[in-house]
């Protein structure tokens, strides 16, 4: 039997971060894998494919140059499936080489197959031929992600009627694309479809889009999407979906009105992946949507020698969120001294436009009965929005009345994800509106923007102590981040 200091379970951001790691505190490391090649989910299925997707077709598509030309310009004409697949393949193949690269460097041993514990130390791994290999090690990871929920009155064929993995396959481009959910992944490949003109119509139960988004933002969201064509249908049950003759498909709500496409995204949640993990046989148990539970400082679960990082924990279920916990997971197993995660973290949104946001909303400022000032600034009054010929996108920026302290950033449009870290930066710092007011940006930028939010806040905030509620309340937000 193979034994080793660390096993990790999936290779995905949590995994891969949490084996690098140990492997340079020199522990010996083994990586489990049951998908065909290194990189999770995140590498073959989310993040990386969907981005790459959305950036292939804003390219393709001359989107981002239509604010100049006309909403009737095209870089390129007749875009195809196989146009969106080929930089796909060579982005992928990019990333999984870049990883097995790392592996090897930092010498962490890989094993091709899928795990599921024997007893609290013990795992057995089958590969794809039914090869078994039994493995021991002293600590664990589990890094095992998620997968698509896909409910058994669904008729998926992974050709009309898709989940976000199927997606990554698209043979075809729809004529008319019917997205059920107003999930971020749902949203982010509606809005993609969407730019290259495809007619999408959104299905959701709940009455609106992002719970945990500012609600303005949310809202000049909405409108933008409506104004292109878009049709979002809130407060709306699916009863059924049927495919008919060819790609004709019809999805039945519960008021018993009809929508018709010819491809369905079923886009409605996701599943952790411990149903064959053999979590009985090592002491542990996850929820109803198979998540398991950890102490949200050191990642240790309720086995102590066993961790789990990633999707599998659930919120805030982010690549870059489950890459922290992974690293830090291998620093409290091996009694390594590790920051605990960051008390704000920026949440982005790749759609068309792209969201991004980080601390309190106004809508949980005011819940929490903080005085502050906001401040916003829309990017066609910066010059780079002149030049890049933007008419949409803004941030908004919450500051407390009586810190000055920046209590939330809030941005939709072009560069939202890359802008945020700005926000994220002097949030972190327990940064105020001092900061923004009193430095130089360079000219033009988007990132002016921040100067004129901050100065249009500034423009209505008296001087003034806070008041014992208002640091109580603060102190209060600050716990319920990390608790989150
Ligand atoms: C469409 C989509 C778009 C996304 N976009 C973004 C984004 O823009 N930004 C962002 O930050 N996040 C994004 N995410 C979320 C991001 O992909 C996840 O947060 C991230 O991949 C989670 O990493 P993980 O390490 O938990 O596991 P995963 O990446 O889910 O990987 C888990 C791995 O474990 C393997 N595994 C499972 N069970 C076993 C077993 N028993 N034995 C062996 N191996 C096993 C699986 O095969 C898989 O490879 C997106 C997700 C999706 C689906």
């Amino acid at each position: 039997m193979l034994r080793y200091d660390l096993i990790v379970i999936g290779s995905g951001p949590a995994g891969r971060r949490a084996a690098i790691q140990a492997a340079k505190f020199k522990k010996s490391v083994l990586v489990v894998e049951k998908g065909r090649r290194v990189g999770g989910v995140s590498v073959h299925t989310g993040t990386i494919p969907s981005k790459t997707l959305r950036e292939t077709v804003l390219n393709l598509s001359g989107w981002r140059e239509r604010g100049f030309y006309g909403r009737g310009y095209r870089a390129k004409q007749n875009i195809s499936a196989e146009d969106l697949g080929k930089r796909l393949h060579i982005t992928l193949n990019h990333e999984v080489e870049i990883l097995e690269h790392q592996f090897a460097r930092n010498q962490v041993s890989t094993i091709a197959g899928a795990a599921r514990f024997l007893d609290p130390h013990t795992i057995e791994i089958t590969d794809e031929h039914g090869s078994v290999t039994r493995c021991t090690a002293d600590r664990f990871v589990l890094a095992v992600g998620t997968k698509p929920h896909r409910p058994a009155t669904v008729p998926f064929d992974g050709e009309t009627i898709l989940d976000s993995d199927d997606i990554v396959n698209l043979t075809r481009l729809p004529r008319h694309l019917v997205v059920v959910g107003a999930s971020v992944i749902g949203i982010e490949y509606a809005t993609i479809f969407s730019a290259l003109d495809v007619h999408v119509t959104v299905i959701e139960r709940g009455p609106g889009l992002f719970g945990f988004v500012d609600k303005e933002l949310t809202d000049e969201f909405v409108h933008d999407l409506r104004d292109r064509g878009m049709a979002l249908r809130f407060g709306c049950t699916v009863k059924s979906i049927e495919r008919h003759d060819g790609h004709n498909c019809t999805i039945e709500l519960e008021d018993g009105r009809q929508v018709r496409g010819d491809m369905v995204l079923y886009a409605a949640g996701r599943a952790g992946a411990t149903d064959t993990l053999g979590l009985d046989a090592c002491g542990l148990t996850c929820d109803e949507r198979g998540r398991i539970a950890v102490d949200k400082t050191s990642f240790q679960t309720a086995v102590p020698h066993i961790y789990a990082a990633g999707d599998i924990i659930g919120f805030p279920s982010l690549a870059s969120t489950s890459m922290e916990q992974g690293r830090i997971a291998a620093c409290h197993a091996f009694g390594q001294p590790a920051h605990a995660p960051p008390e704000f973290f920026p949440y982005g949104i790749y759609t068309v436009p792209e969201i991004s946001v980080i601390g309190m909303t106004e809508e949980e400022v005011r819940e929490r009965k903080i005085p502050y000032e906001s401040g916003i600034a829309r990017f066609r009054e910066t010059s780079r929005g002149h030049i890049m010929g933007l008419h949409s996108g803004f941030m908004k920026m919450i500051f407390s009345l009586e810190t000055r302290r920046l209590l939330g950033v809030h941005i939709v449009g072009e560069g939202a994800t890359e802008l945020i870290h700005i926000g994220q930066a002097v949030l972190n710092l327990e940064g105020t509106l001092n900061y923004f007011v009193e430095n130089t940006f360079n000219y033009p930028t988007l990132a002016e923007a921040y100067k004129i939010a901050a100065l249009d806040a500034w423009n209505r905030m008296p001087k003034r102590q806070p008041s014992a509620q208002t640091a109580a309340a603060l102190q209060d937000f600050v716990a319920r981040s990390q608790s989150a």
